[in-house]
């Protein structure tokens, strides 16, 4: 079963091509990562799977509906693209009943995602004094309200602490537990390679590797770990 799987997705702005047909597929209950430098268009693909923007060419699937209706697929989708817009003299709880009376979610849901998130302890206190890691986790409770079957995650490690980075994976592998499908990206193979079973692997809007760890160590380790010659 594949959560997303799409075919030769490309996407130009003006002369820069971003994407240049790309092909993915992430496996339902995966936490998958998606890996590259900057510019190597991990934003453009997440962009793309949330209908944020059309693509030039590809087609597929995401949660089994057609890419080009995303308004089918959306509601089962949370996404936290940027970092999450909170208002900071709000509590975090106060935040989280914002987004329900946006989406018309049950209130009930925020003591579920504060609990899920770790975030409980905090959630009486304004988000003005929050870390940044804790702030992270509030904007993945947010995305969890609607108890969404995949979850786009872009860059949410970036500008974290080691305790920050830390809490935020165990937060991922407990929802990886829970069957949610996850696409997370970073810069940095390292920070999710313990922690993530697809990769897909961009670089300057190509696919260079997609697969499991196996495949993934199989197709580097000659490279990276090869002695050097005497
Ligand atoms: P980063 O890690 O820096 O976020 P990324 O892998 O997410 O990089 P993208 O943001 O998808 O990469 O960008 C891919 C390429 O497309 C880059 O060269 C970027 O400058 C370009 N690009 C992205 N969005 C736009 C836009 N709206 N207009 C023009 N160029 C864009």
């Amino acid at each position: 079963m594949t959560a997303i799987d799409v075919r030769g997705l490309r996407k130009a702005y003006g002369p820069l091509t971003a994407l240049h047909g790309i092909d993915l597929s992430v496996p339902t209950g995966s936490l998958t990562a998606l890996v590259g430098p900057n510019g190597s268009g991990k934003t453009t693909t997440m962009r793309l799977l949330l209908g944020l923007e059309r693509p030039d060419a590809g087609e597929g699937t995401v949660l089994g509906h057609p890419l080009d209706r995303p308004r089918r697929y959306l509601p089962s989708v949370g996404a936290l693209i940027e970092q999450p817009a909170l208002y900071r003299r709000l509590t975090g709880r106060a935040n989280l009943r914002v987004l329900t009376e946006v989406s018309g979610t049950d209130h009930r849901r925020i003591d579920e995602v504060l609990k899920q998130t770790g975030m409980l302890p905090y959630a009486d206190r304004p988000v003005s004094g929050y870390s940044l890691g804790m702030r992270q986790r509030l904007g993945i409770a947010g995305a969890l309200l609607t108890e969404p079957r995949l979850l786009v995650l872009d860059e949410p490690t970036t500008g974290l602490d080691p305790v920050g980075t830390a809490e935020l994976r165990g937060l991922l592998v407990s929802l990886a537990a829970t069957g949610v499908t996850t696409l997370i990206s970073s810069h940095q193979l390292n920070e999710l390679d313990a922690l993530c079973s697809h990769f897909v692997l961009l670089d300057r809007g190509r696919k260079l590797f997609e697969g499991n760890r196996t495949g993934l160590a199989a197709a580097h380790s000659p490279v990276v770990e090869a002695a050097p010659e005497h």
